[in-house]
């Protein structure tokens, strides 16, 4: 699970690219990521972890903030399944 320390906060939500090769597993099981999503640091240090659908899920009922940006995302993309 994504953990945030006092300070930190989701900076920016993005799909994985296969352009840039072979996408990668989550971070926390064996699933294809679905979602990379960056956190920032009070300091300003940025980390990435890697979320399959189900933990994506799992993410967006503790962090509410990433269930905003997703579908800010996807109302910008008009749907198309996951890009
Ligand atoms: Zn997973």
């Amino acid at each position: 699970m994504i953990r945030l320390l006092l300070g930190d906060r989701i900076a920016q939500l993005s799909s994985p690219n296969p352009d840039n090769g072979p996408v990668g597993s989550c971070s926390h099981c064996v699933q294809t990521a679905y979602r990379i999503v960056a956190v920032r640091s009070r300091a300003g240090a940025e980390r990435f972890t890697s979320l399959c659908t189900s933990h994506f899920v799992e993410a967006c009922i503790m962090f509410p903030e990433l269930m905003d940006m997703e579908n800010a995302r996807t109302r910008a993309s008009g749907f198309t399944g996951g890009v």
